[in-house]
């Protein structure tokens, strides 16, 4: 019941760790998860698993760079419920390529989904926090965005951005009681993997301690923990959870 009467939204929680977040949150009672993604099917059928599971949750089609998109959601959630508690940043991609054959199309996405969504979903919720004087804000980074890495300069620049953004926003909201952290998944078994090779997938078990891939579900336990009161004193954190990754 951790979440108990909270109104929570997850971006890109169609599929992989946004979708076991909605699971997890709406298992922790929260008053309604709202599940947005650019996938349809996907909000779908993830909206269709925790109601049949007992849980409440709405579906939003949601391109986290399209603010009208985002304006309804939120919209729709301040009409139903008069308040937005926690706002979890999780949506992302990766397109990766050396530097030295990374065109601007490729640049130019990574950093509009990974970090300018994360503002503009940020930005159309921070008055309502404000007003509220409470909310939790948690931004998906990654260890990317704690050492870089090869052939992910895109990648690396969003996943540090959002770093950041969070720091900043501790700063900014700290007193009007909004926190702002983030999260640094690892290597998690979702399908950002789909097209990586087995023999990529072996080297990548190889730099972590546990020695093995994390589950959606590790990093949703942390989202789920950062959205609660149990960490209320924790703000501008930066939560690497990756079995101990060396990259
Ligand atoms: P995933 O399985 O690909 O799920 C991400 C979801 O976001 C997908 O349903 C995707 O839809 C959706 N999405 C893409 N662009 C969007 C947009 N513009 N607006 C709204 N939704 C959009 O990825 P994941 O592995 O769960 O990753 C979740 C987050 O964790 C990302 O920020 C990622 O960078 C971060 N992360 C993941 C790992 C990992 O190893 N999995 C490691 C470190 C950090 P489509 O599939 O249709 O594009």
């Amino acid at each position: 019941m951790r979440l108990k009467d909270k109104v929570c939204i997850i971006t890109g929680s169609g599929k992989g760790i946004g979708a076991a977040a909605a699971k997890k949150f709406a298992e922790e009672k929260a008053k309604v998860v709202a599940v947005c993604d650019i996938d349809t099917e996907a909000v779908e059928k993830t909206v269709k698993e925790i109601k049949e599971a007992g849980g409440e949750a709405i579906g939003f089609e949601v391109d986290v760079t399209d603010k009208d998109d985002i304006q309804d959601m939120v919209d729709c959630l301040m009409d139903k419920y008069g308040k937005v508690d926690v706002l979890v940043n999780n949506a992302g991609i990766i397109m990766d390529a050396q530097l030295h054959k990374m065109d601007e199309d490729r640049y130019d996405k990574v950093i509009d989904i990974n970090l300018k969504g994360t503002y503009l979903c940020t930005k159309a919720v921070v008055d309502i926090m404000r007003e509220q004087e409470s909310g939790s804000i948690i931004n998906t980074s990654s260890i990317v965005g704690i050492y870089g890495n090869f052939g992910q300069t895109n990648y690396a620049a969003s996943k540090f951005g959002v770093v950041g953004m969070a720091k900043s926003w501790a700063k900014e909201l700290g007193r009007k009681g909004i926190r702002a952290n983030v999260v640094c998944p690892g290597f998690i078994a979702t399908s950002i993997l789909d097209d990586m090779p087995e023999k990529v997938i072996k080297s990548m078990e190889k730099k972590v301690s546990l020695g093995r891939l994390g589950e959606p579900e590790e990093i949703a336990n942390v989202y789920a923990f950062l959205a609660s009161d149990e960490s209320s004193y924790i703000t501008g954190a930066v939560i690497d959870v990756s079995g101990d990754t060396t990259l």
